[in-house]
């Protein structure tokens, strides 16, 4: 026999090989067993030897025998190694009549062999192992009947040979089940596997919850009998737990069918939970927008949000946050949010118009979940804000007039005065000094008391009138005291003495009509200074006072200047 093989060939030879000697059978001692199946087949087929021969790369050995009649050890005596190199049953009903066999040395030598019949043994993995042969000493004849026979027994063979795999097999398969078992355990949803007669042949752990609560087992038992399910809907309520149960179909899973139940209650309560944020986000007044973090796209808002952008719902979605958002490029925007995100407060803020002109506070805040980072973005309308602050400084502009102005000649009062000299000082500071005038309107005492208080109060009014008409923009004036007014302006200070006289001549010449048609010859006398670097407001003031003091010591009705400079009238008195 031709034994020389071509280097595939090799290759399929050293698998055969090691899938023989995975078995572990290979020259182990004779399993009785066997040796009974083997003599229980020489007799059914009345053969004198039926034995299992198994086919090593070099060697032969003989498993299971009928009989003595041994076979021989090397592979290229054997008569069983034909079957296994040619793949094929081999039956020879006289070997003398064979070509390639007649000159065996088992045919022309002792047993004489005449008859042989050999089937193929296989493993798991369809490769030959070895034959189930049987041995005659006398021709025979082997019809299709015996033919079939064999090969029937030649497989029940190779089950029992493989059997220690297979046993091997099926323990990790089981031990897979057991593991993908406590997978499904682990599931939140419930599973049942349900057989043909839709009982419960498997239920997980959340299934055995759902269905059974603690105490009932479910399983064994008719699966129409623990849910109620109304007719055509995927939800029902489970009879004994009263869950309520949303039901779907799995594929079919070896056979049975498989069913994954919902826990309702929770996925109501979720989407309840979901629909009461949904709808508070919706009643915010501030806008909303929900971004895709990487690519700055919009993908939710709320009434807010679509309301100040003045765009419909659906053009909105996906599209892009608009460049006004960002104050800067959207790559600088979204190292800033990493940087900020980084340190935990995550919240960028400026102001922006809106291409409808509308003034809005933008608020970028960064949100991370498990699996991705959104950035949401809360629109304010500050045109409220804008509007109130408005409001709020009219308002103000018009307490701090009514604080600083007197009453009853609307000039500035004391209290206004005293701003107004202050802002005076600042630009003398600067290099702009200015002129300080007190006029007090001369024997007013006596008016009041020929004409009455309120006659008086016309008066007052009149002349503060008239010293306002005098001065020019910029200028101040104040009713400092009862029938006593103050005066600040910006003249050069040798000209003070003349302005003075022009506002002392012009109340002088004009008399004041009252009411009732009387007409008043008032005058007043005017004590001014001027301001000098180092003066303060209460040595300016002194200055001026004693200024009018000695305007009036003179006889009143007129204008007396003294300056840092000016030695004092009394002083040379005294
Ligand atoms: P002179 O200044 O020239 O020395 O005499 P005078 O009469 O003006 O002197 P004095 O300052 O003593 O009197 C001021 C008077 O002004 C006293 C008061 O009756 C009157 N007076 C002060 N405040 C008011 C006011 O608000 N209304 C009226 N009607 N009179 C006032
Ligand atoms: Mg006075
Ligand atoms: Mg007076």
């Amino acid at each position: 026999m031709c034994r020389s093989r071509m280097p595939e060939a090799e290759a399929q030879e050293a698998e055969r090989v090691a899938a023989l000697h995975r078995l572990g059978i290979y020259e182990t001692s004779c399993d009785p067993e066997l040796n009974r199946l083997m003599t229980m087949i020489g007799e059914l087929f009345d053969v004198p030897c039926a034995m299992i021969n198994l086919v090593d790369r070099e060697r032969t050995w003989c498993l299971a025998s009928s009989s003595d009649l041994a076979a021989p050890p090397r592979r290229e005596d054997s008569l069983c190694a034909f079957t296994v190199d040619h793949d094929t049953a081999l039956f020879i009903e006289d070997m003398r009549d064979a070509d390639g066999f007649r000159e065996h040395p088992l045919v022309r030598d002792t047993p004489f062999i005449r008859a042989f019949a050999g089937e193929r043994i296989l493993s798991l993995s369809g490769h030959l192992l070895g034959t189930l042969c049987l041995v005659d000493i006398r021709p025979r004849v082997f019809d299709a009947e015996s033919r079939q026979r064999l090969a029937d027994l030649a497989k029940l063979v190779s089950l029992r040979l493989n059997q220690r795999l297979i046993d091997e097999q099926r323990h990790t398969a089981d031990a897979m089940i057991d593991q993908q078992t406590q997978l499904l355990d682990h599931l939140p949803d419930g599973i049942v596997l349900l057989d043909d007669r839709r009982v419960v042949h498997y239920a997980n752990a959340a299934a055995q919850r759902l269905l059974g609560g603690a105490s009932h087992d479910v399983k064994g038992c008719a699966f129409d009998t623990l849910v109620a399910q109304p007719e055509g809907h995927d939800f029902a309520t489970a009879s004994r737990t009263g869950s309520p149960l949303e039901i779907h179909a799995l594929p079919r899973f070896q056979g049975f069918e498989a069913l994954q139940l919902g826990d309702r209650a929770s996925l109501v309560g979720t989407h309840q939970a979901l629909q009461r944020l949904r709808s508070l986000v919706d009643a915010w007044p501030d806008g909303v927008l929900i971004c895709d973090y990487d690519n700055l796209r919009i993908v939710e808002w709320n009434i807010a949000a679509r309301r100040l952008l003045g765009t419909q719902a659906s053009s909105l979605e996906g599209t892009r946050l608009p460049q006004w958002f960002l104050s800067g490029d959207r790559r600088t925007l979204q190292r800033r949010i990493r940087a900020e995100l980084g340190e935990g407060d995550g919240t960028l803020r400026h102001n922006a118009t809106l291409h409808n002109d509308t003034p809005v506070e933008v608020t970028l805040v960064p949100m991370q979940d498990a699996s991705e980072t959104s950035l949401i973005v809360v629109l304010r309308d500050r045109s409220p804000y804008l509007q109130h602050l408005r409001t709020v400084t009219r308002k103000l502009a018009k307490a701090e007039e009514m604080i600083s102005q007197d009453a009853l000649t609307g000039l500035l009062n004391r209290f206004g005065f005293k701003q107004a000299i202050d802002e005076f000082m600042v630009e003398a500071e600067r290099g702009v000094p200015f002129a300080l005038l007190i006029a007090d309107i001369d024997h007013f005492k006596d008016i009041n008391d020929t004409y009455g208080h309120q006659l008086g109060d016309e008066a007052l009014k009149i002349v503060a009138s008239r010293l306002a008409e005098q001065l020019r923009d910029g200028d101040a004036v104040a009713r400092y005291g009862g029938e006593e007014f103050c005066m600040l302006m910006t003249v050069p200070e040798d000209r003070v003495v003349e302005v003075a006289e022009r506002i002392r001549r012009t109340v002088a010449a004009t008399p004041v009509t009252l009411d009732d048609g009387k007409e008043l010859a008032l005058t007043i006398s005017i004590g001014a200074t001027y301001h000098t670097p180092g003066l303060d407001e209460d040595s300016m003031f002194e200055r001026a006072d004693e200024a009018l003091y000695e305007a009036k010591e003179y006889g009143r009705n007129r204008t007396v200047m003294l300056n840092a400079a000016t030695p004092r009238a009394r002083d040379e008195e005294e």
